[in-house]
């Protein structure tokens, strides 16, 4: 199923920084062949740019209006965004998922995935995003797979309830 979550497809450009990823260097520089560093615009469908984030159609995309909401910064999980650019990140989030509904589909959903032990790949960027994915009833990815994920639900047992709280709380 993983191979499904689609992420942006972009070609590196070589060295054009822009000004205000170039500000951000002294902190976090671009990191070299990440995709989401090096936007190629001329192939890259930009919906909107930000001064922290950006937004632009997925390529390869799951379903028509598929979107990736990505911070400028190089980041590969949410704790290490700055309070601010985390506000500005949800607040983007949240305004294009209200497009979405208004514009593409009935339902939304917003995902986001930390995976580091898969390889970056077309489907799979290391640089932080979140995707937006317009759904329907019965859709297409409910078809291909999510059909299957009630395979996996299983009733929560108490032994694993304690387990598992014990855990979380113990940090
Ligand atoms: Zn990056």
């Amino acid at each position: 199923m993983d191979s499904k979550i689609a992420t942006l497809q972009i070609h590196a450009c070589g060295t054009m920084i822009p000004a205000e990823l170039s500000r951000k260097a002294k902190t976090s520089p671009m990191v070299q062949d990440c995709p989401f560093c090096s936007i190629d615009e001329q192939k890259t469908a930009i919906v909107e740019k930000r001064e922290a984030v950006y937004v632009a159609l997925s390529n390869p995309r799951l379903v028509r209006g598929h979107l990736l909401v990505i911070p400028r910064r190089h980041v590969e999980k949410l704790a290490e965004l700055t309070q601010e650019e985390l506000t500005v990140l949800w607040d983007t989030v949240v305004e294009f998922q209200e497009k979405i509904l208004t514009s593409f589909s009935t339902g939304c959903d917003v995902r986001q995935n930390y995976r580091p032990f898969q390889r970056q790949s077309r489907v799979k960027v290391d640089h932080l995003h979140v995707h937006l994915i317009p759904r329907e009833f019965k859709d297409q990815i409910y078809q291909v797979t999510q059909i299957y994920e009630t395979q996996l639900f299983e009733d929560l047992e108490e032994e694993e309830k304690r387990d598992v709280l014990l855990l979380l709380r113990m940090r």
